[in-house]
């Protein structure tokens, strides 16, 4: 693991030059730059990415009191300051950069309203990173923070603040940025062009769009120094040797099928990110002390034939030989389309791994959901993936004339149901990692005049929590049959699905944590809503996944998005995962 000398950009200055050089990467507060040299002097030989870390760990460790005057010392957007041209050089070129001295009449009297009430809540100015956005994303972003919390805004200032400090960074030493998250964003645009349909991206697993794209994969493994191959289960798996040949392996990997109309990002990100470590690695003819392989699973999102997972459950053991007489839409048989897209339906058991050739597997995945964006972080590390219960629930009251029943003699079951309803969220929203959720209802007989005499409702409770799901459900459960009893209402409840989490490893989520504060972002922990091949792994080793923010969490629809930035912190954080990855430290 031989650091690169090729980026010591502070390289042959001393103390005061330093301070002058790197006195203004946090507004108005060189004390950062000197507390992060004092404490370490190797600084003055430093590349950005531990000058950012250092100078941002000052900053984390200052507390609140000085954490808020370095806010402070941010001047308002599009404000008073920039108009008065009183702002410092950065600050005046950042905002120009986003077109803010461009304003409108309009949006400069909007920015004055938000400016004057998210001081008066929050008692600092509003400060955003405005590289790579125009002025309409800062003001959206501006009218979204301002219904923050101020605990939560606190945090999300900061987190702007060292971002800012970034970017100024790579600007000052002028440090190429985002290199590695531009080169994957051009592949990934690339990728989707193996598809089904042209103009949209649908790539069903073992179609010849899938082998089209699989032999790319196969071509860009062979660039990163890897073997690439299509193992017996139509997995594209590759390989690089660590320090020595043959050593156990680090699994990366995601799914490379998508679902009809899909999204570039969902399965392919993950893909080609762990492509693009090893190629990264290979380019600076890094060895380490396991060997990394690098999978493209195929059957992750179950479109064309009625099974799913069989590629990482394949990899896992666990199989289902089943799977081999299914068939799709058009009677075309599973083992048939093995067969013709180079697996070998006779052999799927060869696709299966030891646990002692692997070490663990990672998976980088878009987040699906809206967390990340809500809390403006670009990465966050996955500590489970919900385990589920659904449940009908059958209510029975008693059908009658909606003119002639009195209130007090009903026993209407839709009124009781929606009671049981709410009952439901309640739980949810008392629980945290618990999501709870009634997506049906029905009234019998349905009728504008008739008393509901039954109604039908289901409930999906998830959790990567087995405990808190299965104590959500009995408590869940409780309160029906109190409202029931309450309303004189007959109930019958049937659980129609029971799945248990998959708990991400700690040791791996320590070291993913541990990674993403590395690359200067606050680590924050989340479970997954989503289902994905990790789950399947599960059964072979130990799984951590990390999530990259997707614009307002969408996925599964053309509209699937996430920014070069993110990518760029995303490929950072995996590199410098796999920099430090210990096995010994799973805590087998
Ligand atoms: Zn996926």
């Amino acid at each position: 693991m031989s650091p690169d000398n090729s980026k010591n950009l502070a390289r042959d200055l001393n103390a005061d030059g330093f301070i002058a050089r790197f006195g203004g990467v946090f507004e108005h507060s060189p004390w950062i730059a000197e507390a992060a040299l004092a404490a370490d002097p190797g600084l003055l030989h430093a590349d950005v990415g531990r000058l950012h870390a250092a100078m941002a760990s000052v900053l984390r460790a200052a507390g609140p009191e000085r954490q808020l005057v370095v806010l402070r010392a941010h001047p308002d957007l599009a404000g008073k300051l920039a108009l008065a041209g009183e702002l410092t050089a950065d600050s005046s070129a950042e905002q120009a950069g986003a077109g803010l001295d461009r304003c409108t009449a309009e949006e400069f009297a909007r920015f004055q309203e938000l400016n004057d009430h998210y001081q008066s809540k929050f008692g600092f100015p509003f400060i955003i990173a405005v590289r790579g956005l125009d002025r309409h994303d800062i003001l959206r972003a501006f009218e979204k923070r301002v219904g923050n919390t101020p605990e939560q805004e606190f945090q999300t200032a900061l987190g702007q603040v060292e971002r800012i400090a970034l970017l100024r960074l790579y600007q000052i030493t002028g440090q190429p940025q985002h290199d590695l998250g531009q080169a994957l964003m051009d592949r990934l645009e690339e990728f989707a062009t193996f598809t089904a349909e042209p103009g949209m991206l649908t790539r069903l697993f073992l179609t010849k769009e899938h082998k089209a794209a699989a032999e790319r994969l196969i071509a860009w493994m062979g660039e990163a120094g890897m073997t690439g191959r299509i193992d017996a289960a139509g997995n594209v798996v590759g390989r690089y040797e660590g320090d020595q040949p043959g050593l156990p392996a680090l699994l990366i990997g995601s799914h490379i099928d998508t679902v009809r109309n899909a999204g570039k990002y969902d399965g392919n990100f993950g893909v080609l990110a762990g492509v693009a470590a090893v190629a990264e690695l290979n380019r600076r003819a890094e060895r380490l002390p396991f060997a990394i392989e690098v999978i493209g699973f195929g059957d992750e999102e179950g479109v064309r034939f009625p099974v799913t997972l069989t590629g990482s459950r394949a990899i896992a053991g666990t199989f289902d030989g089943a799977a081999l007489g299914v068939a799709d839409a058009d009677g075309i048989g599973y083992a048939e389309a093995l067969r013709a897209f180079g697996g070998d339906p006779d052999a799927i058991a060869c696709a299966a791994r030891r646990p002692d050739e692997v070490l663990a597997y990672v998976e980088v995945h878009i987040e699906q959901g809206p967390v990340l964006e809500a809390e403006d972080l670009g990465v966050g590390v996955v500590t489970g993936i919900n385990g589920a219960s659904r449940f009908i629930v059958r209510v029975g009251g008693t059908a009658n004339h909606a003119g002639t029943v009195p209130m007090k003699l009903r026993r209407d079951a839709l009124a009781g149901a929606a009671e049981m309803v709410l009952a439901v969220e309640r739980r949810g929203l008392e629980g945290t990692d618990l999501v709870a959720t009634v997506g049906r209802i029905e009234a019998l007989p349905g009728a504008v005049n008739v008393i509901p005499g039954g109604a039908v409702f289901t409930i999906d409770l998830r959790s990567p929590d087995d405990t808190v799901r299965r104590a959500a459900s009995a408590a869940v459960l409780g309160d029906i049959e109190a409202i029931a009893g309450r309303r004189g209402l007959a109930i019958e409840v049937e659980q129609s699905h029971d799945a248990p989490a998959t708990l991400c490893a700690p040791g791996l989520i320590t070291q993913l944590s541990e990674a993403v504060g590395r690359c200067g972002v606050q680590p924050r922990k989340l479970p997954s809503g989503a289902g994905h091949d990790a789950m399947a792994v599960a059964a072979l080793c130990s799984v951590g996944m990390l999530f990259t923010r997707c614009r307002e969490g969408i996925s599964h629809n053309p509209a699937e998005s996430i920014t070069v930035e993110d990518a760029d912190l995303s490929m950072r954080v995996l590199l410098d995962f796999i920099r430090h990855f210990d096995p010994a430290a799973l805590g087998h």
